[in-house]
C-alpha cells in the first residue's frame, strides 16, 4: 500500500519550487495507483511498455501517463496514442520514430531529451554533441508531431550528494544552453525532469521542475 504520509510530505516539499510530482508506479498493482489517484494524483510514470499498456487500459482515463524508461522503437506505436510525456527520448532514431507514429495518430507527442549525466556507463541518453547535431538538423525542423518540452537525466546512484549535485547542475546548464540556442521562442520548452526518491531534494535545489518518485511513495520494489 502506498504511504499517504510520505505522499503529503513530498507534495509539501515540492510546493515552494512549483515542481510537479510524477508518481513512479512501476511493478506496483493498479490498487496502489488508485489510492494516490483518489488523493488527487494524476501523473504516473512507468518504465515498461507492456505494464504501461495494461494499466492504461484498466485505470481512469484522466490519468496522465509518463513513459520514463528506455523505449524500444518497435514499442513506440503502442504508447503514442495516449502517452502524456515521454521522458526518455535517448536517440535521434527514436525521436524520428515517435514523430512518424504520432503523425499517423494525428497527435503531437510531448517529449523530453534524456541526457547522460551519470558516471555509470550503462545509462542511456544523449551526449551534448549528438543533441546539438539533431536539433540543428533539417530533419528535426521538419518534425511536426513531436514537441520537445525539456530535458531529463538520472544522476549516479551514490551517497555522494556533491557528485549528484554536480550532475544535476550539468543537466541544468544543458537545459539553459538548449533554451537559448534552439527554443528561445518556445514556452513549452521548460521542463527539467530530475530527482528520484534518494536525491530529489538536491534536484529541486538545482532547478528540477519534475521529480520522478517511486520507492518513497509505494515502498521498495522486488529485487531492491
Ligand atoms: C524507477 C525510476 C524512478 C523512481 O525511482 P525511485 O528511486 O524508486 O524513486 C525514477 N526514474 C526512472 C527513470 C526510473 O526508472
Amino acid at each position: 500500500m502506498p504511504n499517504k504520509t510520505a505522499y503529503e510530505e513530498v507534495l509539501e516539499k515540492l510546493k515552494p519550487y512549483h515542481a510537479k510530482l510524477i508518481a513512479v508506479s512501476k511493478t506496483k498493482p493498479p490498487e496502489d495507483i488508485m489510492v494516490l489517484y483518489r488523493k488527487g494524483q494524476l501523473d504516473f510514470g512507468e518504465n515498461r511498455v507492456q505494464e504501461l499498456l495494461d494499466k492504461q487500459a484498466e485505470l481512469p482515463a484522466d490519468i496522465r501517463w509518463h513513459a520514463i524508461g528506455h523505449l524500444q522503437r518497435n514499442k513506440v506505436k503502442s504508447v503514442v496514442p495516449f502517452v502524456h510525456l515521454i521522458h526518455s527520448v535517448d536517440s535521434p532514431r527514436l525521436l524520428r520514430e515517435i514523430n512518424k507514429r504520432a503523425r499517423a495518430e494525428e497527435r503531437v507527442v510531448n517529449c523530453l531529451l534524456q541526457f547522460k549525466i551519470a558516471e555509470e556507463e550503462s545509462k542511456y541518453g544523449f551526449d551534448r554533441a549528438t543533441a546539438w547535431e539533431l536539433l540543428g538538423s533539417e530533419a528535426f525542423k521538419a518534425y511536426r508531431h513531436v514537441r520537445i518540452c525539456g530535458v531529463m537525466g538520472m544522476a549516479t546512484f551514490t551517497d555522494d550528494m556533491d557528485q549528484v549535485r554536480q550532475e544535476f547542475q550539468r543537466l541544468r546548464r544543458l537545459f539553459d544552453e538548449l533554451k537559448t540556442t534552439f527554443f528561445a521562442e518556445q514556452d513549452s520548452f521548460r521542463e527539467i525532469s530530475m530527482g528520484m526518491s534518494g536525491d530529489y531534494a538536491v534536484a529541486l535545489e538545482e532547478g528540477s521542475t519534475m521529480v520522478r518518485i517511486g520507492t518513497l511513495l509505494f515502498g521498495p520494489r522486488p529485487g531492491h
